[in-house]
């Protein structure tokens, strides 16, 4: 029952200890839900990097094997096909719950947020996992404090276009935070701002994949609406080190994890100019309806407590994209005309 652990894993569990102590230098097993997927990949880089065995559990929705391709040859990984929304058993030390269709053209498609989330938490009971859930920055749908702090309980439209999103992540925070009162399991909560970075999907329509992977094929950047509500844009990198400090960490949270740098998307798209193509051309189309005006995450939070803030620019980090983008578009291109 114990194979998994170390022994002084083992003899912290027999001595009624639920999650072992001193996590940090210790290997662990450790379930990463939507481990395929853009954030996924790079947080089990860093787990396997650190010694830990993970297993990814994922229905590659929108998640690829390849993103994981590095670690095939590694006895630490293994991989499993499948939803979430369905029970599984497993035997693992935390859980990394990050399964979900995360941009505005997959999201709508399944319950994953409510179903999927419960399950994790019925796993985590079960086994005495310490659980962490990615929730978002949209749990504040159109802000009316500016920037959000995690007090902020959010202004959002229960039945709106983007609702089974938002309301799906506030009910997943609910049942974590039910969990961890009723039950007294060990969670911990991150409100994770835009993220970017090399394995984004380059067509699920988020903002900077779309502007990337357009000035590369010299396509128009679509700036949606007047181009000047705003958002707040975080290497991947960053936010890696931000989930492994809170699941580390004493602290439940909910913990904001984004960089404060906020920009327009007429200045966003400035910044993919200057680093692409300064000719591309900008074309504007009709905003989506519910879109938030502004969003900036203040991390007072996350700094004091964990220690923690980004430390990649923009206009650093979006060079950094882009040789995986040229690569992805140009390399798939060529095998779709062969
Ligand atoms: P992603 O789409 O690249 O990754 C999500 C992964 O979950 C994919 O591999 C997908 O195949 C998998 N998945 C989806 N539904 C599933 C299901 N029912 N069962 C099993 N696997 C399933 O998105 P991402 O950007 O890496 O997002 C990861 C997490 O971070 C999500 O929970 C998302 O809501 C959250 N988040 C991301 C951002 C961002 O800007 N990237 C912002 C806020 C929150
Ligand atoms: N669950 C799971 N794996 C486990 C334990 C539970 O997928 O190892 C699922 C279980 O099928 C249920 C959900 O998690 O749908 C919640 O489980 P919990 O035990 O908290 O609730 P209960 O089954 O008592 O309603
Ligand atoms: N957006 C845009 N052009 C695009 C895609 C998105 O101007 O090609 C805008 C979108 O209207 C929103 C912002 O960029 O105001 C961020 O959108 P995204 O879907 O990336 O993230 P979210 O809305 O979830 O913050």
């Amino acid at each position: 029952q114990f194979s998994y652990l170390y022994d002084d894993q083992i003899s912290h569990f027999r001595a009624g200890g639920r999650v072992p102590l001193g996590l940090k230098n210790k290997r662990l097993r450790v379930l990463v839900t939507g481990g395929a997927g853009f954030v996924g990949s790079h947080l089990v880089d860093r787990l396997i990097a650190r010694g830990d065995s993970v297993i990814v559990v994922d229905n590659f929705f929108t998640g690829r094997k390849e993103n994981l391709v590095q670690h095939f040859t590694s006895h630490r990984l293994e991989l499993i096909r499948h939803d979430v929304v369905e029970p599984i058993l497993l035997e693992v030390d935390q859980i990394y719950h990050l399964a979900c269709p995360a941009s505005p053209v997959h999201y709508k498609y399944n319950p994953t947020n409510v179903m999927g989330t419960l399950n994790m938490l019925g796993l985590a009971k079960r086994v005495g996992a310490r659980f962490l859930l990615t929730s978002t920055s949209e749990v504040y749908g159109d802000p009316l404090e500016h920037p959000q702090t995690e007090t902020y309980w959010g202004n959002v439209n229960p039945i709106g276009v983007r609702s089974c999103y938002d309301e799906g992540k506030r009910t997943a925070e609910t049942l974590t935070m039910d969990y961890h009162r009723g039950l007294n399991l060990e969670v911990r909560i991150a409100r994770i701002f835009n993220t970017y970075g090399p394995r984004m999907c380059t067509d699920d329509g988020r903002v900077v994949s779309n502007f990337v992977a357009q000035a590369l094929r010299k396509e128009p950047l679509t700036v949606y609406g007047d181009g000047k509500q705003t958002r707040s844009f975080q290497y991947v990198s960053d936010l890696v080190e931000g989930l492994m400090r809170l699941m580390e960490g004493e602290h439940v949270g909910p913990f904001n994890l984004g960089n404060p740098g906020e920009f327009t998307m007429l200045e966003l798209a400035k910044v993919v100019q200057d680093t692409i193509d300064p000719n591309a051309k900008i074309e504007f189309r009709p905003n989506t309806e519910d879109d938030p005006h502004k969003r900036k995450p203040d991390i007072s939070r996350a700094k004091e407590l964990l220690g923690w803030e980004p430390t990649v620019s923009l206009r650093d980090g979006l060079p950094r994209m882009v040789s995986d983008f040229r690569q992805r578009i140009f390399g798939d291109e060529k095998e779709t005309v062969g």
